[in-house]
């Protein structure tokens, strides 16, 4: 385990810290771990193209970094955090593979279409898209979440899942692969993240719906469902105890390194998973999800 993410991986309690959405990696103590010194690809994704939403930081980097190692060119969405991009495609490139970015708001159908366009006129073609990216919030009464905050919520998390996948969709050919980021909240929804846990439900339902639509397409669907990951999600979601002791609560006791997260979506992404699809992959630290 000398130089695996589990090696290096942080246990709580962790340093009080907050910050404002939608949270940066600098300002992490301690700093997560994408795989940059362990992640060692093998040629599994030579010449593919993949679309990462939320790219930038947490899981999506991890995902960029491991695709980019195993022979896949990048394109990368994000909201607005351009310094935690520009160190996504720092990685990528340092792969010798193609790095793009693109800045934006994929709760807006426009924006979901313009993606794919660039992606597709980057790269000719999109063979895997990981639909990464979400807005999550802490509440801790049902008269407190605005409607505003459920729109949104919905908008960005799940509805434009389906934009990406509509507008992709003419762009891939057989053997394409398109992996969601649920959550253990999917199956076991944290009652303070209620707008959050209720579109990670919807996620799960929409990914094995899906998956049956396109099979005769040889596309295949699926989903992964992380536990408590160490991403700048948490500290600018969460209230300062709940960070202080994220992933305490669980079997192995502390949260995923986002390293840990990328091997899931490698293989989901290859084409030797062929016969896996409208398949949720648990990675939850030992807490069962059924
Ligand atoms: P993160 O903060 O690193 O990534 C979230 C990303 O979403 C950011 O890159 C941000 O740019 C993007 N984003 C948010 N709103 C957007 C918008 N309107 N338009 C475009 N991009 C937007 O956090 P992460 O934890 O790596 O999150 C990745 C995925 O993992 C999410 O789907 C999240 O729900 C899921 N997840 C995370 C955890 C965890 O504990 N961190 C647990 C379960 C599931």
């Amino acid at each position: 385990m000398t130089d695996t993410a589990a090696a290096n991986a942080a246990t709580p309690p962790f340093p009080e810290q907050q910050q404002d959405v939608p949270g940066r990696t600098d300002q992490m103590d301690p700093a997560p771990d994408h795989g940059e010194e362990s992640y060692r690809g093998s040629g599994r994704l030579e010449g593919k193209k993949a679309i990462i939403t939320g790219g930038d930081s947490g899981i999506g980097r991890a995902v960029a970094i491991a695709f980019a190692r195993e022979g896949a060119d990048i394109l990368v969405s994000y909201l607005n955090e351009d310094d935690d991009a520009a160190e996504t495609k720092k990685w990528v490139e340092k792969a010798g593979q193609k790095c793009t970015l693109v800045a934006g708001d994929i709760s807006d159908p426009a924006h979901c279409r313009e993606i794919v366009q660039t992606a597709v006129s980057e790269f000719g073609t999109v063979d895997i898209l990981v639909n990464n990216a979400a807005h999550q919030m802490t509440f801790e009464n049902l008269e407190d979440i605005p409607d505003e905050e459920w729109q949104k919520t919905f908008a960005t998390n799940i509805h434009a899942m389906f934009y990406l996948a509509k507008a992709a969709l003419p762009n891939m050919g057989e053997g394409g692969s398109i992996i969601n980021t649920a959550s253990i909240n999917s199956d076991q929804p944290s009652p303070t993240l209620l707008p959050y846990a209720t579109t990670k439900g919807a996620i799960q339902n929409f990914t094995a719906g899906l998956a049956q639509l396109l099979a005769d397409k040889k596309i295949r669907v699926n989903c992964v469902a992380p536990g408590p990951v160490w991403t700048p999600l948490i500290p600018s979601t969460m209230p300062k105890e709940a960070v202080e002791n994220f992933g305490k609560n669980y079997p192995i006791g502390r949260p995923a390194q986002p390293a840990e997260l990328a091997p899931p979506y490698v293989m989901l992404a290859t084409d030797e998973a062929s016969y896996i699809s409208g398949a949720t992959v648990a990675v939850t630290g030992g807490k069962p999800l059924i």
